[in-house]
């Protein structure tokens, strides 16, 4: 479905990003995995995804709290169809002890990183006459939690960029939204779990249920595969006309 598609995804070294890049190259499309890590297991990841399903797949590396680095990765690529706007970083503490280095962290990963490849990619989009950016807020973009000021800040300002670039892209052949997932288990989240254990005394699946999934009705975990596939549906021909919106992914919390 995707053949001939080339796909930035930011952060994709582990977790959502790496489930979305994974999800996009089974659908046929040229992936560019990044981190700012360049490992040897990061280009040997990319290397596995382009073999397990017979497309290129590299691994670029690049800072993303950096806005020049942004800019230069979407110019290394070479070709932008499809952007996913995945990195990202949490910091939690009160909003009079955040750590102003850790809010200016937060910001540029999180958020001013999808102004920057965004604004980069938009001009071959453009020429194409076809594009997509798919930018991973949270649901933590439609409502606010205690002591997460800087994300929930950046991931509502990620919303808002998503409906602005979809206004000025509407009619082109572009569409950009927002995916905005619940507790999705990641190895980020994964590893919380013994420690969630051990402050409440409580068994795995009692810690996740009444602690880690309180806000999330359905009790169950999101999966990288169900925001992958959110994913190849945003790039398919179906949602031509899906932009300037957010998709929520969180067993209904936001219907709370
Ligand atoms: P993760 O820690 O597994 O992945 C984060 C990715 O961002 C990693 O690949 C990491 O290398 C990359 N990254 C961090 N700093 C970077 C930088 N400076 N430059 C380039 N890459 C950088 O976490 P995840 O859970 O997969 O989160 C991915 C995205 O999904 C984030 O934007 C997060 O806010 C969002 N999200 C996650 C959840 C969840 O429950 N896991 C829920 C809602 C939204």
């Amino acid at each position: 479905m995707l053949k001939g598609k080339t796909a930035i995804i930011t952060g994709s070294n582990s977790g959502i990003g790496l489930g979305v890049a994974t999800s996009l190259a089974r659908a046929g499309a040229d992936v560019v995995l990044n981190s700012f890590t360049d490992r040897e297991e990061d280009h040997a990841m990319a290397a596995r995804i382009g073999a397990e399903h017979g497309v290129s797949a590299r691994y670029l590396a690049a800072d993303m709290s950096k806005g020049d680095q942004c800019r230069a990765l979407i110019a290394a690529a070479g070709g932008c169809d499809i952007l996913v706007n995945n990195a990202g970083i949490q910091y939690v503490a009160p909003v009079e002890d955040f750590p102003t280095e850790k809010w200016d962290q937060i910001l540029a990963i999180n958020l001013s990183s999808a102004f920057h490849t965004t604004a980069a990619a938009l001009g071959a989009m453009r020429a194409r006459g076809w594009g997509r950016v798919i930018n991973i807020a949270s649901a933590h973009g439609l409502t606010a939690s205690p002591f997460k000021s800087a994300y929930i800040a950046a991931k509502h300002g990620v919303v808002g960029l998503s409906k602005t670039v979809a206004l000025e892209t509407a009619g082109q052949g572009i569409t950009c939204n927002a995916i905005c997932p619940g507790y999705v288990l990641t190895p980020l989240v994964e590893a919380q779990i013994p420690d969630q254990m051990k402050a409440h005394g409580m068994d795995r699946e009692t810690v996740i249920r009444e602690v880690m999934l309180l806000r999330q009705p359905s009790r169950q975990f999101a999966t990288v595969e169900q925001i992958g596939g959110t994913v190849v549906y945003l790039c398919s021909g179906a949602a031509d006309q899906v932009t300037g919106t957010t998709i929520s992914i969180d067993g209904g919390w936001t219907a709370l």
